[in-house]
């Protein structure tokens, strides 16, 4: 079984990847915990650049940096787990690309999306959790400093929250959207259901 969770900063995905990862270890399953970007040792380099360089990046080169760290992520992480039947569950996949390198910038969508795809030989996951949060309150949870993609302001931070809404709505059978306002317990009781009826 292989699961996203994507949502904008400060939604709860960490904590909600990791319930969700203690409830299947604890039905004694092989569960890999995994983000983007920075799920490899490329992919941490990768970040290194994407979230905390001194030079400009141009639309296009950031879009491939993503792309090149989904390629090694999938081919490295993703794919030998999901081949030895382990649960993969992971903080953002290529929706937080649609999401951010398309939302409102330079890029259309189906750009992104067809680079993904090619990068991934086309490895979708089973199903995306949506952690759904009013992008102020979300800000406000934040406790680490901004990186330089999530400190674009205000309106950046609604309308990548709206693009997410928007995916969301195009794929509704991959999709799950939790209300993340929620108490955690609630959210993750809710995940972990869906979970299980997806494992069968
Ligand atoms: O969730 P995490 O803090 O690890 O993500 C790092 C940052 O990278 C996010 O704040 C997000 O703005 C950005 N990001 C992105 N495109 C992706 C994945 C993450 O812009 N495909
Ligand atoms: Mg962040």
């Amino acid at each position: 079984l292989f699961v996203s969770f994507e949502g904008v900063d400060g939604a709860g995905k960490t904590t909600q990847v990791d319930r969700l990862a203690d409830y299947w270890r604890a039905q004694g399953r092989e569960v890999v915990v995994t983000r983007e970007p920075g799920g490899t040792q490329l992919g941490v380099e990768i970040r290194r650049l994407l979230l905390h360089g001194d030079e400009p990046i141009a639309a296009r080169a950031e879009a491939l940096l993503f792309a090149a760290d989904r390629a090694q992520h999938v081919a490295e992480t993703i794919r030998p787990a999901l081949d030895r039947g382990a649960i993969v569950i992971t903080d953002r996949y290529l929706d937080s690309s649609l999401a951010y390198q398309a939302g409102g910038r330079e890029l259309t969508a189906d750009e992104i999306r067809e680079l993904s795809m090619w990068a991934t030989g086309g490895l979708l996951p089973r199903r995306t959790y949506l952690l759904d949060i009013d992008s102020e309150l979300a800000h406000a949870r934040l406790t680490h400093a901004d990186d330089r993609i999530e400190s674009a302001g205000d309106a950046f931070r609604r309308r990548t929250r709206r693009a997410f809404l928007d995916l969301a709505e195009r794929e509704p059978e991959r999709f799950l959207v939790v209300d993340a306002s929620a108490p955690a317990d609630d959210v993750a009781r809710v995940i972990c259901q869906d979970s299980v009826n997806l494992v069968g």
